[in-house]
């Protein structure tokens, strides 16, 4: 995962003040391979590592992020940018009613959509009316007008036993009705084929023009990888795309079409739908897929709360301090862990570090009022004992015990473990390891 190859890239970046670009190259390599292993367009990805390498050589060094994490914020920021920025709202109509016209393949989600739209419009204060202008498989209609019942949304479909009707005369039919029964939305759900259909296309070509929706959406799967990204550029050819639209995102799909499509097509994604449930959908959020692509958990948040609220100089007189100018201390470890507290509980701190999934129950089991007795303790040691541990006998940690109002094992088992974790640093930070900023060694 990219996880694991960040995770190795990292422990050969030294936390130094300056990103080199061999730095930075060693890291992008490992993005490119997670980019093309999340299906991402071949040619999309050395773009983007392009333009983030430049980014990177030419920034201003954040004081608050070590280079490795510096470098996942360039990536970040720029597939969020990609992906649109900010999620786009529908563009209603001046004069209603609005129409959507869903487009794209058989099986893509389009039916489902509808149904999905039609809950959110309405809970959104809309009327809206959905229509079946898929005419080609025979239940089509049928299905539309369940996922209209399901949904609590009226349908306007042909009469059956007409034949085969014409779907540009239903979606003609259909907005003469919407706006005598102010009907303020009008979704109308079209047909599809198995590939990429010049008659199909011909069809919804035909059916945009009679009705000129204010948005004719492209539903794509997201499970469909790079076929996504050929497939939506012939339907922008043929049809004309306003937006996109992601379906199956509750599938493992890494989100690379997504970034490959809002690429190549340069059209927003509109909405993302998550699941076979009509609820299951929702507007699209360039910074969550941002983070499903690269796969960082929250890692991201834990960037972004460790910029606002991490004291550079502190940190760094603590990193001096333990590249061994002065040994790191009691006194270190309390601001430290005072740093830490500042960002949120500690069970979500540390919830939010990549892989924490494997640890859920031990993070879980993570007691605040154990941080606030160690806290205590250390409070009740003199600066000269917080500075050297090792002149804690036992009448000192006694009157320590007494002062916090623990046990003396409590004490004990604070000391030993702090000796314990310390030597675990002093050994990583001879290796290298730049650690998590104000967490040495974390
Ligand atoms: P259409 O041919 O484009 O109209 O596609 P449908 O709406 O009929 O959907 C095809 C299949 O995909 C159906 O079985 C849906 O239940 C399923 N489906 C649609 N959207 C989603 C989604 O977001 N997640 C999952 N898991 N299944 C979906
Ligand atoms: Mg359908």
């Amino acid at each position: 995962t990219l996880q694991d190859r960040l995770a190795t890239v990292f422990k050969g970046l030294r936390s130094k003040g300056r990103l080199t670009e061999a730095d930075i190259d060693a890291t992008m390599r490992e993005i490119r391979i997670a980019l093309l292993e999340a299906d991402v367009n071949l040619a999309v990805v050395k773009e983007f590592v392009a333009a983030v390498k430049a980014r990177a050589l030419d920034a201003e060094l954040s004081k608050a992020l070590n280079p490795s994490q510096q470098v996942i914020k360039f990536v970040n920021d720029e597939l969020i940018s990609i992906l649109g920025g900010e999620a786009r709202p529908i563009r209603f109509a001046k004069r209603p009613p609005t129409v959507i016209m869903l487009a794209g393949l058989q099986g893509a989600g389009k039916t489902t959509l509808a149904g999905k739209l039609g809950i959110w419009l309405r809970e959104n204060r809309h009327t809206p009316l959905l229509v079946a202008a898929d005419l080609q498989r025979p239940n089509a209609v049928n299905q539309l007008q369940i996922v209209g019942e399901r949904a609590g949304v009226h349908v306007f479909a042909p009469e059956p036993g007409n034949g085969v009707g014409d779907p540009v005369d239903v979606a003609r039919r259909a907005i003469v009705h919407a706006e005598a029964k102010l009907y303020d939305v009008v979704i109308v759900d079209t047909a599809g084929r198995l590939g990429v259909d010049q008659e199909l296309m011909q069809q919804a070509a035909d059916i945009k023009a009679a009705v000129n929706p204010s948005e004719t959406l492209f539903v794509v799967d997201s499970m469909i990888g790079q076929d996504a990204v050929n497939t939506a550029k012939a339907f922008d050819e043929g049809v004309g795309v306003d937006g996109v639209v992601l379906t199956k995102l509750d599938g493992d799909a890494r989100g690379g079409a997504a970034l490959s499509i809002a690429r190549v097509l340069g059209k927003p994604i509109m909405f993302a739908s998550n699941g076979e449930g009509l609820t299951d959908f929702d507007m699209f959020h360039p910074d969550r897929m941002a983070s499903r692509i690269l796969g960082m958990g929250d890692m991201l948040t834990l960037i972004e709360q460790a910029e606002k609220t991490f004291d550079a100089e502190e940190s760094r007189a603590a990193a001096e301090k333990l590249m061994g100018k002065n040994k790191f201390g009691l006194q270190d470890f309390l601001s430290q862990m005072q740093q830490l507290r500042k960002m949120g509980p500690m069970s979500k701190i540390l919830g939010m570090l990549p892989g924490a999934g494997q640890f859920k129950d031990a993070i879980n089991e993570i007691d605040e009022k154990e941080i606030d007795r160690i806290e205590a303790i250390i409070h009740s040691m003199t600066p000269a004992e917080r500075d050297d541990v090792s002149i804690l006998n036992g009448s000192r940690r006694a009157r320590i015990a007494k002062g916090a109002g623990v046990q003396v094992s409590e004490v004990n088992k604070l000391v030993n473990r702090f000796v314990e974790a310390r030597k675990m640093m002093e050994s990583l930070a001879g290796g290298g390891m730049p650690g998590m900023p104000g967490m040495p060694g974390m």
